[in-house]
């Protein structure tokens, strides 16, 4: 018998109001929101060089039939934007204890000058003011990190490739290492993308750090269920659609 799958439409770059340049508004109640008019089902939250609003906000979206990806969109010594997705929040919690805090500069957080970043719980009420300034560099090569990723079990994506902070804005050419995907912000960078990056999967996310902007960039996802293996599976043997694809 030919197996069905079923189609689930992903949002895989959020970022909440923990990212210092996201709104505040940008908070559980919103995503729920959001998500829900979009028919968005299955996101990624990826703020910089964290990931610990991801609990709070999975409980909250899970309630309104949407499943959590915990990642975390990491910045690289030579500015370049890594999206890395884990299996579970504590495999990136770990991830964020023993690789990303090491190596990330003491450097106070001012909010006037770099804005906030806010721990928020489930009643979308602040709990904390996280310290550190989550906006800086690592002192990891574009290569340490990914291979670091890749050790811990993590899947690599390049985010926004032809944009600032994106790889290929950034270094020109693609880096000497494998990725899982590059993902891209609009359907003219396709053709590029695929020439620059064979073999690799191309995504289409909104990297929203605002409301409005929450699922406005999507794929759909061709899975069984949303276990992050199937995932894992989707993106590897392709079974990801973006708009373009589904316009056809
Ligand atoms: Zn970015
Ligand atoms: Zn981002």
């Amino acid at each position: 018998m030919k197996m069905v799958l079923n189609e689930y439409r992903a949002d895989l770059h959020l970022h909440t109001c923990l990212s210092p340049c996201a709104d505040l508004t940008m908070v559980p109640s919103v995503f729920a929101q959001k998500l829900t008019e979009k028919n968005v089902d299955w996101i990624a939250i990826t703020d910089h060089n964290t990931c610990r609003n991801v609990p709070v906000f999975s409980k909250v979206l899970r309630d309104h039939g949407i499943e959590v990806i915990t990642g975390i969109e990491i910045q690289t010594r030579e500015e370049v934007h890594v999206l890395l997705y884990f299996e579970s929040y504590e495999e990136a919690f770990d991830f964020e204890i023993t690789i990303v805090m090491p190596h990330l500069k003491k450097t106070k957080l001012n909010p006037e000058l770099h804005g906030y970043q806010l721990l928020v719980n489930e009643k979308d009420e602040f709990t904390e003011l996280y310290n550190n300034w989550l906006g800086q560099s690592l002192d990891l090569s574009t290569e340490e990190l990914v291979e670091y990723a890749h050790k811990k079990g993590a899947m690599v994506v390049f985010a926004h490739i032809f944009r600032r902070f994106g790889v290929i804005h950034q270094l020109g050419i693609p880096p000497d290492t494998r990725c899982e995907a590059v993902e891209i912000c609009s359907t003219s960078e396709l053709e590029r993308a695929k020439t620059m990056f064979k073999g690799s999967t191309v995504i289409l996310s909104s990297d929203a750090h605002f409301p409005d902007q929450i699922g406005s960039r999507n794929c759909v996802i061709r899975a069984n269920t949303r276990k992050f293996q199937e995932f894992r599976d989707a993106i590897e043997k392709g079974r990801i659609l973006t708009e373009w694809d589904c316009a056809h």
